[in-house]
């Protein structure tokens, strides 16, 4: 795959380390999605305008609706795969548009691999235009199937180039090779971080992660569909948390890659256990096939992430299980509802 970046351009000056960041006008990609959507949010809060770029394909305006009469948002549906420009001055591209859920990106894997490739090639371009911080989302998949463990910046993974997972995890590891490659030969002002397996409000119902499974499944009382024996693990890293982490790596001048999750670990058999008591649910557990290559362990180290950002998580993995259970039940109940008159 080629990818020209708009040549002709003034690399951007590095950054002043002893000056601290402006955050007026951020540019967010796939900002209607579940995490976009709460950085949207948070940029707002904190005064800054905000662009968001999304196309829709997994996420939808519903998250966006606490911004429709905001005038300080703009949302332009479009997808980052064509090459695209943002009016006026931009000061940090943030690009976490991707097919992110495994079913999601089972479904859409040309999508995906476009995403992570001509999508962060043209992110990277408006950074470069615009002399912008850029900051990747990238994932803990880039690890793969880990064989380290707990999985430091430092590893560099065991992922499957041919397997079902490979349209995400390859697209992100070039994504992050493109990122590094801006960021050296251009100038451009780059930060990579890896998202852990985050949760909260706005998870789509159906789009196959475990949290919004159990959830759903433990609330209608169905059985719980555990993967395997369930003693695969995953560390889980509550919404607000991640958001903060992402503005943390904004307003900073590391490159990464750094961490970002939550290293409390827990298998997913607990997992599903404890959300099946936080619904009050006499939900079985329902043990179905493991999908192949799904990772046996996964937890992150984030000693680079505490130094480099003075980040760390803060939302207790209970009490952000029961903040996602009471936005499920209610979204629930309004569906039950049915349409406002
Ligand atoms: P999501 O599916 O809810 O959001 C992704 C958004 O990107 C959606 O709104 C979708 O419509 C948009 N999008 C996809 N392709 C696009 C395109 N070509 N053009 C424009 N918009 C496009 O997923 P999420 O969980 O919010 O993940 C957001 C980002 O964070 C992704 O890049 C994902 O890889 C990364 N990440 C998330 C997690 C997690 O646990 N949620 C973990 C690791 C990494
Ligand atoms: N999982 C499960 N039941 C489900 C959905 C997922 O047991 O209904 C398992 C899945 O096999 C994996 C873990 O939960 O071992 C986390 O899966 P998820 O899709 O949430 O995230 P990822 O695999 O991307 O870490």
């Amino acid at each position: 795959m080629e990818h020209t970046a708009t040549t002709g351009e003034k690399p951007m000056r590095q950054p002043d380390a002893d000056r601290p960041r402006t955050l007026r006008r951020a540019v967010v990609t796939g900002g209607a999605g579940f995490v976009g959507s709460h950085l949207c949010d948070r940029l707002r809060a904190e005064g800054a305008e905000v662009v968001c770029v999304d196309n829709l394909l997994t996420g939808s305006t519903d998250n966006l609706r606490g911004l429709a009469d905001d005038p300080g948002f703009t949302l332009e549906v479009r997808d980052v795969c064509e090459p695209f420009d943002v009016a006026g001055p931009v000061d940090l591209v943030a690009h976490l548009a991707s097919p992110a859920s495994p079913l999601d990106y089972a479904r859409h894997p040309l999508e995906t691999l476009r995403a992570g490739s001509h999508g962060t090639a043209n992110a990277l371009d408006l950074a470069h235009r615009k002399g912008a911080r850029f900051l990747l989302a990238s994932t803990s998949e880039v690890y793969g199937d880990p064989l380290v463990h707990p999985q430091p910046e430092s590893y560099w993974g065991n992922v499957n180039p041919v397997g079902p997972r490979s349209q995400y995890d390859e697209a992100k590891r070039y994504a992050e090779a493109l990122t590094t490659a801006y960021r050296s030969t251009l100038g451009v002002d780059t930060v990579i971080v890896r998202l852990f397996n985050t949760y909260g409000p706005r998870m789509r119902r159906g789009d196959g992660r475990a949290v919004p499974a159990f959830v759903t499944q433990a609330l209608a009382g169905e059985p719980l569909t555990v993967a395997g024996d369930g003693s695969q693990t995953r560390s889980l890293c509550y919404v607000d948390d991640t958001v903060a982490g992402l503005l943390a790596a904004a307003a900073a001048d590391h490159p990464g890659p750094v961490n970002l999750g939550n290293p409390v670990e827990l298998s997913i058999l607990d997992l599903a256990r404890r959300i099946r008591d936080l619904c009050g649910s006499g939900s079985p557990v329902g043990f179905v096939p493991r999908p192949v290559d799904d990772p046996g362990l996964r937890r992150p180290d984030i000693a680079l992430a505490r130094a480099a950002l003075g980040w760390q998580p803060v939302v207790d993995v209970d009490k952000g299980l029961a903040m996602t259970v009471e936005w499920f039940a209610r979204l629930l109940a309004e569906h039950a509802a049915g349409p406002r008159a």
